[in-house]
């Protein structure tokens, strides 16, 4: 049923145990590469095709087929429409939270192992924004990879290195890398992490993420985004694919859609990146410790024997409160559409009960 040409777009024996129901109905497993207007291009052991989603078009805008989902397309005959026909739970999702607009969220890719953040070292390093990167990369379910780009405009090695520990300080559990896309340096490293699954690229505009993906893929792949408009949003010229094999192995997830997604994005995975003090606080002699002022409390111990530094404790307070604020808005949200939603059917009930009454003549 695989081939390695399939093999590259990271099928593995999980997927397939997965998919044995639909392969047992004649379905074909494939990898979503691109979405757009309720078509979808699905690599398939035997090629790539261009499937239907109608019929997988769910409720949940979560549930929306995207790139990077695995799907059971069915083998029509030549001429005939194909459809994908289901999608295997995803194992992974980077989300969006469309706060703006609705309450739902995104998602914008699936079933990515690996969040690398490029972070560019053109500019002073931004720990807070590195750590909002990083929450963000936990909430998707992917492993998060930091990459210190442009390493090149760095040249003092003492500097480079205290760059580097101060990322690794802000980033608990997280493998982090320095790569210059110019030089070639550190290039192989990072190839080598991603040689496994599949990853997808995060950071703010500028970071380097077009030039990253290029030197992954080892061709100029991404001339959608050499197509840029001066606002730095990529224009949307041709018609390439979201997901590529990469030569080292692995797979790249770089959709369009991506590279908005930003701070603001990073509502979930706090504790994930902010695991150490979230360890500490269990020593807090008060359960619903505010680490705060608090007599025995773990964390501000940590902060007064150097353990802690007094940076991270402000950086996870900020991203508590913030999160504690996009969720008061988002209840507003859901509580004005909930009147919106039944002031509508009040009105809809009305003209119910009038229909049914017949025309009301006017006294
Ligand atoms: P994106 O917006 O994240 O996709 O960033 P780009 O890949 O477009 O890169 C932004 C700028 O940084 C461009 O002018 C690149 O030429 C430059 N750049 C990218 N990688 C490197 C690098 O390794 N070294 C240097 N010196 N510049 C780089
Ligand atoms: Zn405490």
């Amino acid at each position: 049923m695989s081939n390695a040409l399939f093999d590259a777009y990271g099928w593995d024996h999980r997927w397939e145990a997965e998919f044995a129901p639909y392969a047992r109905q004649g379905l074909i497993p494939g990898r979503v590469v691109r979405v757009d207007r309720g078509l979808c291009d699905v690599v398939t052991p035997g090629g790539t095709v261009r499937a239907d989603t109608e019929f997988v078009v769910p409720r949940d805008p979560m549930k929306v087929v995207c790139t990077g989902d695995w799907a059971a397309v069915d083998g029509a005959d030549v001429g005939e429409p194909r459809y994908v026909r289901a999608l295997l739970p995803r194992r992974t999702q980077v989300v969006r939270s469309t706060s703006s607009k609705r309450s739902d969220g995104q998602v914008l890719a699936a079933n990515a192992d690996h969040a690398v953040i490029a972070v560019s070292l053109a500019a002073e390093l931004d720990l807070g924004r590195v750590e909002r990167f990083v929450a963000l990369a936990w909430e998707s379910g992917a492993q998060p990879v930091v990459v210190l780009t442009k390493a090149d405009l760095v040249t003092d090695p003492g500097t480079l290195a205290h760059l580097v520990t101060d990322t690794r300080t802000a980033a608990p559990g997280v493998e982090v890398l320095t790569v210059s896309a110019t030089t070639g340096d550190g290039m192989d490293v990072l190839g080598a992490l991603l040689a496994a699954g599949t990853a997808v690229l995060l950071g703010q505009s500028g970071a380097g993420k077009s030039t990253l993906a290029n030197a992954l893929a080892g061709e100029d792949v991404q001339d959608v985004r050499a197509i840029r408009d001066s606002d730095g949003k990529g224009r949307h010229t041709t018609t390439t694919r979201n997901l590529l094999p990469l030569p080292s192995g692995g797979a790249l997830i770089d959709t369009p859609g991506l590279r908005g997604v930003g701070l603001w994005d990073a509502e979930g995975g706090v504790s994930q990146a902010f695991a150490e003090i979230e360890a500490y606080a269990e020593d807090c002699r008060f359960h619903d410790c505010a680490h705060e002022a608090e007599p025995g409390c773990a964390v501000l111990a940590a902060v007064e024997d150097g353990a802690l530094p007094p940076r991270r404790l402000d950086s996870y307070r900020k991203l508590l409160r913030e999160n504690a604020y996009l969720a008061a808005r988002t209840d507003a949200r859901l509580r004005s559409e909930m009147r919106r939603e039944w002031k509508q059917r009040q009105a809809l009930g009305r003209h119910m009960i009038e229909r049914k009454r017949g025309p009301q003549r006017k006294p």
